[in-house]
């Protein structure tokens, strides 16, 4: 009996013979179907196995028929591979294909933000009032932000044309727009007039609203600061206030008096005789010495003066009201 015979009679003497419907096992292995495929390779082999080795002949059979059902697993294995990536492949080809489409189309639509660049769709950037150039939101926040820190940018503008905070509050964080709308009440303040907290690690701009009777309360650590010398708030008149100064050297020379009301020291100039003023404030007090009405012993009436009109001169006795200073 020839290898071949040997081996046509071992397979089809095979109890899983029935599994193989068709004798032609070439066109069988060439079928796509691995798992079956794989299953009869294995059966076969564990039967080729069980077989007592005594016979030469038939051992050698079954040896060529070991490597033949290797060599047809391989080729299976090997067919399959490729079929599976070669249909990935060409799927992955058609994907990348499309999304390029997809991509260049997208891209036609896109605008060039003008800090970075870079490409963003109409909705993710912001048009600048010069109708000419566009900012993505990171850098129209970059933009703001670099204006609280350098007043030389203040208001931010686009070709001259300014960048209002209205327009772009939406597009921009909720604690950036605190910051800034902080930062641009100081710089909508003439820097002559601005006053910072005296406090040396404080150093906070106070608005206008926070300043009463030219001192200035601190939001952040609460100190008071002068808003004439700008230094530490004091009692009394500020040596830095040249207006007050040239004024009250005026009212000693003259004779003029001072209302001693701490909210007021309003500088009062009496044309007729009576010493007593009552001032708008409220306060009452002499016009010779400054003390309160009836604290003091200077006459009520001046007869000489009563008439007198703007010439009144100074009284011997006069002395200008000092608040008290620290
Ligand atoms: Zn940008
Ligand atoms: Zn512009
Ligand atoms: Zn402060
Ligand atoms: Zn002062
Ligand atoms: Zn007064
Ligand atoms: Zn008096």
């Amino acid at each position: 009996m020839s290898t071949r015979a040997l081996v046509d009679e071992r397979i089809l003497s095979s109890p899983y013979h029935s599994l193989i419907p068709r004798t032609n096992m070439n066109s069988f292995y060439k079928s796509e179907n691995v798992g079956l495929t794989g299953l009869i390779i294995r059966l076969q082999r564990e039967d080729i196995g069980e077989v007592a080795r005594d016979d030469e002949a038939l051992s050698f059979a079954l040896e060529l028929q070991l490597q033949e059902l290797s060599i047809v697993e391989t080729d299976i294995a090997d067919h399959h591979f490729a079929i599976k990536w070669l249909g990935q492949l060409d799927c992955d080809y058609k994907l990348a294909l499309a999304l390029s489409n997809l991509h260049h189309e997208a891209d036609a639509a896109l605008l060039t933000c003008t800090g970075c660049d870079s490409r963003f769709t109409r909705h993710q950037s912001f048009k600048a009032p010069c109708d000419r150039h566009f900012f993505c939101f990171e850098c129209l926040a970059n933009f703001f932000e670099y204006t609280i820190g350098d007043e030389s940018l203040y208001p931010p503008k686009c070709c001259d044309t300014e960048i209002s905070l209205d327009n772009v509050k939406k597009m921009l964080d909720d604690k950036l727009v605190a910051r800034y709308e902080k930062k641009k009440i100081e710089y909508d303040t003439e820097p002559t007039k601005r006053t910072y907290c005296h406090g040396l690690k404080c150093n906070t701009f106070i608005p206008e609203s926070s300043i009463e009777n030219d001192v200035a309360t601190c939001s952040d650590c609460g100190k008071r600061t002068c808003t004439i010398c700008k230094e530490k708030s004091h009692r009394g008149d500020c040596p830095k206030d040249e207006d007050t100064q040239s004024l009250l050297d005026m009212a000693e020379k003259e004779g003029w008096q001072r209302c001693y009301n701490t909210k007021c020291h309003r500088v009062v100039v009496l044309t007729i005789g009576c010493n007593h003023i009552t001032c708008r404030c409220g306060a009452q007090f002499c016009y010779i010495c400054g003390a309160r009405w009836k604290t003091c012993l200077c006459p009520h009436m001046n007869e000489a003066y009563l008439l007198a009109g703007n010439d009144r001169p100074r009284h011997a006795e006069h002395r200008l009201f000092q608040p008290p200073q620290d």
